[in-house]
């Protein structure tokens, strides 16, 4: 029985290819319909910080992971004494907060954008006249999707874009980012098992719409140098987290031909959603393999791949992909559409072009 904390698709896919070799799993979640709860074996319906709930969990299975990175810290640490936590709660409080994780991916010799703490409007101004503009001031802690995050111009004003961050309300204050002239967003899907042995897929290119990734290209139309650069990176960090399980490492291509890491999360991740249908081993099927101990198996493609996301009511369409010979639908069971809401994504395959 494999423990999953989070209930959403990426657990829900996670079940589905933990049933394939033959595991059960039980989720932690916070409502009995959430994608993976509906599918998986048992589920428990409590708030994350339930410590009568994490103990009955934890005698239920064998091993947890989590499909969400903002579980609660205080929540893994009581359950590691307890069972196996794959990831650790080391490499969680590294990915949950982005000041963390940038002193942690400038610790390991990888750079990021040029990047200041910031704790209030007068830090902000100092900031903003060490980094210059444009640049993007982000709550250092619980952001997705582009929310709580805010960019200044040459005439914005600072006090207004921090009240609009919402930094001021949130624990853990907020970054200040400068503006990376990218030409490309990339990411490299990484997965290491207990054995400290290290796998990853093919970088691949990542392209957002109203900051929700809207399509994944597989692989990046980059130089082999330039992939081999951002493989040893993900293979370096997951390294450095000493995690087990899978790591999505988000980076950007500069326009001058350098690779900066954005954002790390210690999960499988949507732009590695192609993996179900293109891969022998699936991203999902990879986190089952490590968390398990078992062999991690194959990453290669056998195809190419554009993944796409179905985002709020662009779902209602899933009959046209249907009526698509080439398009694998998947859909993940939530009830309400609502916009910017992940409702499903497609893959169409290619035949492999590259290596
Ligand atoms: P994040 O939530 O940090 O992944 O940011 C969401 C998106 O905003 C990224 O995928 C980029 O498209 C854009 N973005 C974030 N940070 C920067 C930056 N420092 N420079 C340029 N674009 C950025």
């Amino acid at each position: 029985m494999i423990g999953i904390l989070g209930g959403g698709q990426l657990g829900r896919m996670t079940v589905i290819a933990a049933a394939r070799l033959g595991y059960r799993c039980h989720v932690f979640c916070q409502s009995p319909d959430e994608p993976a709860a509906q599918i998986a074996t048992r589920s428990t319906v409590a708030p994350f910080t339930d410590t009568n709930a994490l103990d009955r969990f934890a005698a239920d299975v064998d091993v947890v992971t989590l499909e969400f990175e903002n579980i609660p810290l205080a929540s893994l640490e009581h359950l590691a004494p307890q069972i196996a936590v794959r990831p650790n709660a080391a490499a969680l409080a590294v990915a949950q907060d982005r000041i963390k994780e940038k002193d942690f991916i400038t610790a390991a010799g990888i750079a990021t954008a040029p990047y200041r703490a910031i704790n209030g409007p007068a830090e902000l101004r100092a900031a903003l006249a060490e980094l210059g503009t444009p640049a993007i001031l982000k709550t250092a802690r619980l952001g997705y999707d582009g929310k709580g995050q805010v960019r200044l111009d040459a005439d914005t004003d600072p006090d207004t874009a921090w009240g609009q961050s919402g930094a001021g309300d949130a624990t853990g204050g907020a970054v200040l980012e400068g503006f990376v002239d990218f030409e490309r967003e990339i990411s490299v899907i990484a997965a290491r098992g207990a054995d400290g042995a290290a796998t990853s897929y093919v970088p691949v290119e990542n392209r957002h719409a109203n900051h929700i990734l809207d399509q994944t290209i597989v692989p990046a139309p980059i130089s082999n140098a330039l992939a081999a650069t951002a493989t040893d990176i993900a293979h370096r960090l997951i390294a450095d987290l000493q995690m087990v399980g899978v790591l999505a490492v988000e980076m950007f291509v500069s326009t001058d031909g350098n690779i900066l890491v954005n954002e790390i999360a210690p999960r499988p991740h949507n732009s590695g959603h192609w993996t179900i249908d293109a891969c022998a081993v699936s991203q999902f099927e990879l986190l089952v393999r490590a968390v398990c101990g078992l062999p991690l198996g194959s990453t290669e493609r056998d195809a190419d791949a554009i993944m796409k996301n179905l985002i709020g009511d662009a779902a209602d369409d899933w009959q046209t992909y249907l009526g698509d010979p080439a398009a694998r639908l998947h859909l993940y069971g939530k009830a309400e559409t609502r916009p910017g809401r992940k409702m499903g994504h497609v893959t169409w395959l290619a035949p492999r072009k590259q290596s």
